[in-house]
């Protein structure tokens, strides 16, 4: 085994991490082992996990029951081809989300990351309008400071300044954008609110394949918790215009927000949606795009036949047997109770936050808690105070947010706020 500063130097010099330069004198902290809802570093600190690994360790790591579910799989098969084989983690798991989606979904395509879904669901759009004898139908409408992944495709929906596009001119697709909704988690949405969707897609909806949205709460793009009312008036505005909805549940999917689904806030159903992130309980990468059975149906009766798709790891088992096992997880849990039991301690521990100079906004949805700072936070300086306090919490831009795992007690979720109220008043 090298010593640790030989392996960090090889990381520094050697790899990116995510939305990194390599050279960056950024702190990275070299993780030994997880459990639970700890990370344990190299120099021997604890740390509590604020960030559920991007919002998807949703039980805590190195869970016994996922553990065990894995290595049995392991004595089956690691991996086999989609191209002409099934297997049974596929089809129990396809069964499983088919009975906890909305309703009219009913198949389901599996890729490898939440980008590839995203990518996949607007590939599935497009083909659906061609097939119903609508080429022209290409372009998507997508809310500004929205999130929705990396790929191309992916990236063309993302908010455009915060994503670059300007960069990849000629390259991106060119899609249309709207504002960002700023009628708030439990207000109405009003006529002004609804106004910017609604003459876009009077204008432009004959051209659009779909509109893509997440579901209640932005995420990467500002983590910000918009009115149910807005989405429920965007499902019918896309009726009206003959425009599929994609909901991309993403970050949202698996009960974060206190729903299964945050669509359920709404009582809006898809045409298409997009799941990753929790659905394997942060073991393994795995996203899965559904779909209506007329689109499919639709797809399969236009040119060229086929739906134009198809990885090479597509429903890997062992990340299948991960997702089944994990919803199983989920379901016999008392989520509901949990994600309660944490809203209310980010609520209680996040106020006093509401009146120091340095923050804008504080606001908490179901298991997310986020404070906004009027200023960018200085990274270099604020993550490793967090960790000599002891939480793993990983801001971006003005934003420092938490979303624990649900198992969290409450012990550790007050030691999480009170390292958050501490070091935000010194900043
Ligand atoms: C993370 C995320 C994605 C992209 O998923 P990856 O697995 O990182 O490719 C897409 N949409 C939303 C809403 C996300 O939060």
């Amino acid at each position: 085994m090298q010593d640790l500063e030989e392996l960090l130097s090889i990381d520094r010099n050697s790899i990116w991490h995510p939305y990194s330069a390599m050279s960056s004198d950024l702190p990275v902290y070299h993780v030994e082992s997880a459990h639970g809802v700890r990370l344990k570093l190299s120099s021997g600190q604890e740390l509590i996990d604020g960030m559920s690994s991007w919002w998807s360790v949703i039980h805590g790591y190195n869970h016994p029951q996922m553990n065990q579910a894995l290595e049995q799989q392991l004595k089956s098969m690691g991996h086999v081809m989609f191209g002409g084989l099934t297997h049974t983690p596929a089809i129990e798991l396809t069964k499983k989300l088919l009975s906890i989606t909305p309703e009219p979904l009913n198949a389901v395509f599996y890729s490898d990351s939440g980008s590839v879904a995203v990518d996949v669901a607007m590939k599935m759009a497009i083909q659906y309008c061609h097939a119903k004898g609508e080429p022209k139908r290409k372009r998507f409408i997508s809310l500004r400071s929205g999130y929705h992944g990396d790929t191309f495709g992916a990236m063309s929906v993302c908010d455009p300044d915060t994503g670059m596009h300007s960069l990849f001119a000629g390259v991106l697709p060119e899609q249309i954008f709207v504002e960002q909704p700023r009628c708030r988690f439990g207000e109405q949405c009003t006529d002004k609110d609804i106004a910017p969707l609604k003459n876009t897609l009077a204008e432009y909806g004959n051209q659009c394949a779909a509109l893509i949205m997440e579901p209640i709460v932005q995420g990467a793009g500002g983590m910000w918790f918009y009115s149910a009312d807005y989405l429920k008036q965007a499902r019918q505005l896309c009726n009206e215009h003959d425009v599929l909805l994609i909901l991309d549940e993403i970050a949202t999917g698996f009960g974060r927000t206190g729903k299964l689904f945050a669509c359920e806030h709404a009582q809006v159903v898809p045409d298409i949606m997009c799941v990753g992130k929790a659905l394997t309980g942060g073991y393994i990468s795995l996203a899965v795009t559904l779909a209506t059975k007329e689109i499919h149906t639709i797809i399969d009766n236009g040119e060229p036949g086929v739906f134009m798709h198809g990885p090479t790891f597509m429903a890997n088992p062992l990340a299948c047997t991960a997702a089944l096992t994990s919803i199983s997880l989920l379901l016999e849990s008392d989520w509901q109770g949990n994600i309660n039991r944490i809203q209310q301690s980010l609520e209680k521990g996040l106020a006093p936050c509401r009146n120091m100079e340095q923050v804008n906004d504080v606001r908490v949805l179901g298991g997310i808690g986020v404070v906004e700072l009027k200023q960018q936070v200085d990274m270099k300086r604020i993550v490793p105070q967090f960790v000599d306090a002891g939480v793993w919490i990983r801001p971006f831009g003005k934003l420092i947010y938490i979303m624990p795992p649900y198992v969290m007690t409450s012990d550790d979720l007050d030691s999480l706020t009170r390292a958050m109220r501490v070091i935000i008043s010194k900043i």
